[in-house]
């Protein structure tokens, strides 16, 4: 029942044709573990979804950084979950800090998207993370907790959620939390997990780990015993990612 290393790239608000092609091709040269030991997904922006999807070897799968809430329709501007099932896309990201901050997604709107989008046959990176005031408050599980209730809500069955804990003091910052810090918060979801879900939830549910991961700190926050795996932002972007992808082993 051990969990498969995930390592997810999200790409964000990024490139252009010829810098998809260019990381597609650093990513299908690499030699990297079997898909047996590391599930590896990148996720570039909507728009580069097929070129990516058509162009990458069966080693790597991608995923969405959003989908709307609910079925397509008079939503302008929204890609909906049926439109990335239709072009084979297996993963979306849901819930990231930045589209909670800038755009106001709530936990319940995060809960909502995340069990629609499971409702498809999608499955679901979720993120959650506390801000740098709530972690100095103390409110750090009160609020990782909160989030993952919002979902637990929602959402009956876990086996196509991966749950990204991605502290935002530490997204694009530089600042990566310590390999400490981490598990402590992951051990803490799993134990909501198990508390609130179930045992076998808690212990199969992949708890990936997002903020300022690259090629010199995957090591040994991969080494802890609750980190499953990683989001990556900025280092997905280059050829480091493929140290990241290899930490898994
Ligand atoms: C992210 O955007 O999910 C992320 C973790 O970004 P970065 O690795 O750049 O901190």
């Amino acid at each position: 029942m051990g969990r498969k290393f995930f390592v997810g790239g999200n790409w964000k608000c990024n490139g252009t044709i010829d810098e998809v092609k260019k990381i597609v091709s650093t990513l299908n040269e690499a030699e990297v573990p079997s898909q047996d030991v590391v599930e590896v997904v990148v996720s570039p922006p909507f728009v580069f979804l097929p070129l990516a999807k058509s162009s990458l070897k069966p080693d790597y799968q991608v995923a969405a950084q959003n989908c709307w809430v609910k079925k397509g329709g008079a939503y302008t501007g929204e890609i909906s979950a049926e439109m990335l099932v239709n072009l084979g896309v297996p993963w979306v990201i849901l819930g990231h800090s930045e589209r909670r901050a800038l755009l106001n997604e709530s936990n319940e709107f995060v809960g909502e998207k995340v069990a629609y989008a499971l409702s498809l046959g999608l499955k679901v990176i979720a993120c959650i993370g506390e801000t740098l005031e709530q972690r100095e408050s103390g409110s750090t599980i009160a609020v990782v907790s909160e989030q993952t209730k919002a979902i637990a809500d929602k959402v009956s069955n876990w086996d196509n959620v991966v749950l990204a804990y991605e502290p935002v003091w530490a997204i694009g910052t530089g600042k990566v939390a310590t390999p400490a810090q981490a598990q402590e918060v992951h051990a803490e979801l799993r134990k909501w997990l198990e508390q609130n879900v179930g045992a076998e939830v808690a212990a199969t549910t992949r708890i990936i780990y997002g903020g300022s991961v690259n090629g010199g700190n995957c090591k040994e926050l991969a080494g802890q015993p609750d980190i499953d795996g990683f989001l990556v932002g900025g280092a997905s972007l280059k050829p480091e990612f493929i140290d990241i992808i290899k930490s898994a082993t």
